[in-house]
């Protein structure tokens, strides 16, 4: 790894907890720190996922785990199943933050503003009350494409994917319960990881991230509700990113700072900005078991405005189609199914309340989990409910391999042995891959195009 430019470690001069020598060390150490975080709603416990490694907790989340070495995660079927999902370690303190400002017995909303890739929506997801509506956000296409699958492949039935500037936020009023703003940053704090940013780093784009920091929570602050909170991070290290955003909120919006407990055994560090003596909290890889992070808690003061019913209407399935449907569900009775097209979508008591609201004002890429088709005899079943909480635990299931669940997930042809005709659920480990068809003379492989494994090889 090329060595530190002054130019970026004079920058961090006086900043609480920087050791320069430690810091300079762990950079030029070069060590690889591997974390996943399980997806509660398909595990029951790391047991059994990483039989060759050994984890250990992260000690501020509930289900992350640092693994002692990097497998390949392309060639584990459990990864393509969304038993859990590769995240770095500082950033699940999240989770810790989110238990510390809000109330996790009652469903609330949230908005995950800059969600792509997906790491912050999914722990948000399995943080709060499961009955909770969260709204994973993306401004860019092509990525809010992969949070959608990254979403599916989680598999929970309460979020709804947005592809959304920020500023768009603003036309549902005072709305959300929780905001995230994991702000795009210039980057220092995944130096270790990521050596060739080192080279891009200067001190204008430092500059440059901070005043679009600045535009991102401006723009969505007003889809805040009085009494919610907001969670600003970032993986940079520069005050003007961390600090002085602190400092510009409390001086330009109704929001006072919320200070978290820490466990001095965490090593995270204190910090506070210069003018109004704000508590943000720092993350230095020579301290934590973690890559650099920057995270802070606000909350908005002011009269609730009273929440708007907005009267839009679903176009829900009839009921005897809901009949042919439930076979395949393990919903509640609240739950609702609604005709999007041909497609039947599976939509949570909450989600179907607010989405006539959320349809009429963003750009909804993805909303619940699509159960499938509807021909007219059958259900053509979607990749999304194979993955999903939403699925019935007794369909037709083949358990495969690991040889044969690699196949399945490269599309290869498939041989099975003597199995029922019809669908029939791709399982590895207990967890469902996806879908297969089994006919007289063949098997159809159903696993999408798009997710295939392409990387040649197989797992060491
Ligand atoms: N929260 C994500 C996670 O945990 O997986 C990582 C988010 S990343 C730090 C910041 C995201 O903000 C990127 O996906 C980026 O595309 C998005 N972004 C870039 N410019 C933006 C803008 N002007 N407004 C909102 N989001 C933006």
């Amino acid at each position: 790894m090329p060595p530190l430019p002054p130019s970026f470690t004079d920058t961090l001069k006086g900043l609480p907890g920087y050791d320069p020598e430690a810091f300079s060390a762990v950079h030029a150490s070069g060590e690889r720190i591997t974390s996943v975080r399980l997806q509660p709603q398909k595990t029951t416990g790391i047991a059994g996922l990483f039989p060759q490694l050994d984890v250990t907790p992260v000690p501020w989340s509930r289900y992350g785990y640092y693994l002692s070495s990097r497998p390949s995660f392309t060639f584990d079927p459990q990864f393509h199943a969304g038993a859990y999902y590769v995240q770095e370690a500082s950033s699940m303190f999240l989770e810790e933050a989110i238990r510390q400002t809000m109330d996790l017995d009652e469903p609330l909303k949230a908005l995950d503003l800059c969600a792509a890739p997906g790491g912050k929506s999914t722990l948000i997801q399995a943080t709060l009350h499961p009955q909770s509506l969260l709204v994973a956000n993306e401004v860019i296409k092509s990525r809010a494409a992969l949070l959608s699958d990254n979403i599916s492949r989680w598999g929970a039935d309460n979020v709804v994917v947005t592809n959304n500037d920020p500023r768009d936020f603003s036309r549902i009023g005072e709305y959300f319960d929780l905001i995230v703003a994991d702000a795009p940053c210039s980057g220092s704090g995944l130096f270790r990881r990521d050596p060739e940013a080192i080279d891009e780093w200067s001190y204008d784009n430092v500059m440059l991230c901070s005043q679009r920091q600045q535009r991102i929570l401006a723009d969505a602050l007003p889809a805040l509700k009085a009494g919610g909170v907001l969670i600003y991070s970032t993986c940079s290290y520069a005050r003007e990113e961390d600090e002085l955003i602190m400092d510009w909120l409390l001086e330009n919006f109704p929001l006072e700072n919320i200070p978290l407990q820490l466990n001095p055994g965490w090593h995270i560090v204190e910090t506070l900005s210069p003018q109004r003596q704000a508590a943000g909290y720092r993350f230095y890889p020579d301290q934590v078991k973690g890559e650099g992070f920057f995270i802070a808690c606000f909350r908005k003061y002011g009269e609730a405005a009273p929440h708007k019913k907005h009267r839009g209407q679903l176009s829900l399935l009839p009921p005897r189609e809901v009949a042919r449907i439930q076979p395949w569900l393990n919903v509640s009775d609240e739950h609702m199914l609604m005709l999007h097209q041909d497609e039947v979508i599976i939509l949570t008591p909450h989600m179907a309340e607010e989405l006539p609201l959320l349809q009429k004002n963003l750009y909804i890429r993805k909303a619940g989990v699509k159960a499938g088709q509807l021909s007219a005899k059958d259900l053509i079943p979607d990749h999304q409910l194979a993955l999903s909480t939403c699925i019935a635990a007794d369909l037709p299931a083949t358990d495969l391999a690991l040889e044969d669940a690699l196949r399945y997930l490269r599309k290869d042809e498939l041989q099975l042995p003597d199995i029922a005709k019809g669908w029939t659920l791709m399982r590895y480990n207990g967890m469902n891959l996806g879908w297969a068809k089994v006919l007289p003379n063949r098997v159809n492989n159903y696993y999408p195009k798009e997710l295939r494994i392409l990387k040649a090889g197989t797992p060491e």
